[in-house]
């Protein structure tokens, strides 16, 4: 499919991407549209060698498109930018849903009952399998301004923190692109942060008039004065992989709030969004 659609395929040089579909991915991803003429070209060659190397296919009957297959290159590779396709190793392949999908879980309470159930969703990774989206999720970036949201970027970065094995919102280090950053110090600030991002949301939510249920539109205004979404209360992997939707999407909310925080991961990321959004 993506070979019929996207041109041959080589591995070593990627699938060409026609530069009309190039133009429309990035016009719509502002940050993308903020790159220097030297990381757009870097962006586009990976990109490329994304589109070659994972197997991208549709679920139900969503047809896949080669502009949703540039569209979604294109934010998969902002968080690698600086760092290199093989921050996505050990992976194979990338499932589009058409939107929202349900997946099956299961759960143990205190008594050792086991409760199975459907979650819906709008994306997941772990460790090896498929990274799996909804196309209509994958757009939001593009389309809800103002929005700190981009699923594509999310659940890359749930790679990116997996690929040491463990999902706990410290992604591995290199010692070569990295030499400043070390676990420990890494720990300390995000345990630091979540905490004070958790003890935020308390305030907000000691703060809701009774009546309003903290799910509907109506609370709504009172979560804005977070720095993003409150999903990332859920544990620091939730936290790291929000926060980088945060870093790209909405660097200004995240560095006023968290300026360390946005410090340590412009380090990691070797990135600085905000400086863009300056120019
Ligand atoms: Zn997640």
């Amino acid at each position: 499919m993506l070979k019929n659609l996207l041109g041959r395929f080589t591995r070593s040089t990627g699938v060409a991407i026609p530069d009309d579909l190039w133009d429309a991915a990035v016009a719509a991803l502002p940050c993308a549209a903020a790159l220097s003429a030297g990381q757009a070209g870097r962006l586009r060659q990976l990109a490329s060698r994304l589109l070659a190397e994972k197997e991208m296919s549709t679920a139900g009957d969503l047809e896949l498109t080669a502009a949703m297959q540039v569209n979604i290159a294109v934010q998969a590779c902002l968080p690698i930018l600086e760092l290199g396709l093989e921050w996505y190793r050990g992976w194979s392949s990338i499932v589009v849903y058409p939107g929202e999908f349900l997946v099956p879980r299961s759960l143990a309470d205190e008594d050792g009952v086991v409760h199975e159930y459907v979650e819906p969703i709008t994306g997941e990774a772990w460790e090896g399998g498929p990274l799996l989206l909804s196309w209509e999720d994958a757009q939001r970036s593009t389309t809800d301004s103002g929005s700190a949201y981009s699923v594509v970027i999310h659940e890359f970065a749930h790679k990116i923190d997996l690929l040491d094995g463990a999902a706990d919102g410290r992604p591995p280090f290199s010692r070569d692109l990295h030499p400043g950053l070390d676990a420990r110090r890494w720990d300390a600030l995000l345990a630091d942060t979540f905490e004070r991002f958790l003890s935020e949301l308390d305030l907000i939510e000691s703060e809701l008039p009774e009546g309003v249920d903290p799910d509907s539109p109506q609370a709504d205004p009172y979560y804005a004065h977070l720095p993003f979404d409150p999903y990332a209360a859920h544990d620091e992997a939730e936290f790291f992989a929000v926060s980088s939707e945060a870093f790209f999407i909405e660097p200004a909310s995240l560095q006023r709030a968290f300026p360390e925080w946005y410090a340590l991961l412009a380090a990691f990321f070797r990135q600085d969004p905000l400086a863009r959004t300056h120019r």
